[in-house]
């Protein structure tokens, strides 16, 4: 989406931090957080207040919450969510699911995918402004301390360019150490995500030698988490995170985006002082009074009244500044807001497109497939294969017997007795050297059975096996196999 606007006439307002005014289309050729040679530009966006910044904060305290509660919930004791790719155990809402579970799995990996498609054809990127950890993190807390220690963006600027004071190592010592402490417990957090918080806590109480891994996973995670919150910052959204990339191929002109509405803004100009805004559009001006505070609030530091742009993460922190300028000229607010291309310029509310509707019925789709995989879903999983190496053997009393190996995996947090039963042919099936089969809780286990078979009940060749897996009476799985036998 791009709006069509006339070449800008700005100023800088006597609070304002300076502001450099580009090129017109200059910003096309180079990203905002980068100078023409390519270096890093420091963004300091200025601290900003408004009704969505303190709406957006309320959402990140319970999203913080949740996040930081999450490893230690339990439901029938597993785990809220557990992602062990090491031992590639998964658990999800207390429910555990295994390798033989990956065809469950790769379709909730494609629900979510249709269902990021579809939210960002809606609503643009919605989630990266209210609910991406990254700038939850970013914006909410590490950027909050920085205000608390440094102050707002012209004292961070000019405390940058001082030179080295007992203040300024003192600010900057205790920001830094507040800011890897954070990056320690996050790091920890995800940590505890992937291997549970009792086998964090067992790597932090032990002795160092014992988990040399898991020490070395928990540094590195806190050193990332440092690195992206202290100094990488905007950058992870700009070039790291593929979904800004994708914004350009899912949003059109019906997405909702936070947006500039040229049309009552333009032509932009200062506001003289004591010009009324009915003499401003008189003199061919628009709403936009080229205050630039809409610049110096955006933490990636670009210009939203050029447009949508890849940068763009929808914070909403220009609505906010934006409003409380119209505030002050007079004006109403919403010159910066929740709007689509159409609704700005046709006026038209939020559509349920065509695409839309394609969308949502493949998302309905697959969803419908993964509810159907989780309804059907066992709690054993049992497969049977005919013991390697293992020939027919032909009794005294004239049957057949053939050994198998029945590997069991208890998906359940509970004990499992569990009884199999061959079901066709006629025949007598044993589980060697066990009477009892109990399945331990969340484990796998392997037995060899064998199955004897009347050689009337037997064809010629090979002789299909039926076998069903109860526990408690209850039918869990069936099994099919061949029993092999003499050629008549
Ligand atoms: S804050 Fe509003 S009035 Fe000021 S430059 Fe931005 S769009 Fe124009
Ligand atoms: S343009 Fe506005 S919504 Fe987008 S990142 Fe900047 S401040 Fe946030």
């Amino acid at each position: 989406m791009n709006q069509s606007a006339t070449p800008p006439e700005e100023k800088k307002t006597d609070n304002s931090p300076p502001v450099k005014t580009v090129n017109w289309q200059d910003f096309r050729d180079h990203i905002a957080t980068a100078d023409q040679s390519g270096g890093r530009k420091w963004m300091y966006p200025r601290k900003v207040s408004g009704r969505f910044v303190r709406w957006r904060t309320w959402f990140s305290w319970l999203l913080l919450f949740i996040m930081f509660a999450g490893p230690f919930v339990t439901i029938h004791g597993n785990p809220l969510l557990l992602l062990n790719l090491v031992e590639r155990k998964f658990v999800v809402l207390g429910q555990i699911f295994w390798p033989q579970d990956m065809i469950i799995f790769a379709i909730a990996l494609l629900v979510c995918a249709v269902s990021i498609v579809v939210f960002t054809t809606a609503f643009g990127r919605l989630w990266c402004g209210w609910a991406c950890p990254q700038t939850v993190m970013m914006e909410m807390v590490f950027r909050k301390i920085e205000y608390a220690i440094e102050g707002d963006a012209p004292r961070q600027r000019e405390l940058n360019r001082a030179p080295w004071s007992s203040e300024k190592i003192f600010k900057k010592a205790l920001k830094h150490a507040l800011f890897f402490a954070l990056s320690f417990i996050v790091g920890n957090i995800l940590l505890s995500y992937i291997i549970g918080w009792r086998e964090l806590w067992q790597i932090i109480t032990a002795p160092p030698a014992r988990h040399f891994v898991g020490l070395g996973f928990m540094t590195g995670f806190s050193l990332l988490f440092y690195g992206i919150f202290a100094r990488f910052r905007e950058q992870a959204c700009t070039f790291i995170c593929p979904y800004g990339r994708l914004q350009s191929l899912l949003v059109d002109e019906n997405t909702i985006l936070v947006a500039y509405d040229h049309k009552r803004g333009e032509k932009r100009g200062p506001l003289r002082r004591a010009q009324k805004f009915g003499e401003r559009r008189y003199a061919g001006f628009g709403d936009c009074v080229a205050c630039n505070q809409c610049v110096t609030v955006c933490p990636t530091g670009i210009d939203i009244r050029n447009g949508v742009q890849m940068e763009c993460v929808q914070c909403t922190a220009c609505i906010d500044a934006c409003d409380a300028v119209m505030d002050k000229v007079g004006s109403p607010r919403g010159l910066i807001r929740y709007a689509s291309l159409n609704g700005i310029e046709r006026h038209e509310p939020l559509r349920f497109t065509p695409r839309m509707a394609g969308y949502t019925v493949v998302l309905a789709g697959l969803a419908a497939a993964l509810a159907l995989m989780l309804f059907l879903r066992s709690d054993v999983e049992a497969t049977v294969l005919r013991a390697p190496g293992s020939l027919f053997q032909q009794m005294p009393d004239g049957r057949f017997s053939n050994l198998y190996t029945v590997r069991l995996v208890n998906k359940t947090s509970r004990e499992m007795p569990v009884e199999l039963r061959l079901e066709s042919p006629a025949g007598s099936l044993q589980v060697m050297g066990a009477g009892n089969l109990v399945l331990p809780s969340q484990k796998a286990s392997q037995s060899s059975v064998l199955i004897e078979l009347d050689a009337s009940a037997m064809k010629s060749g090979t002789t299909p096996l039926v076998i069903d897996v109860y526990s408690n009476g209850k039918k869990l799985d069936t099994l099919k196999t061949a029993f092999i036998g003499p050629r008549n």
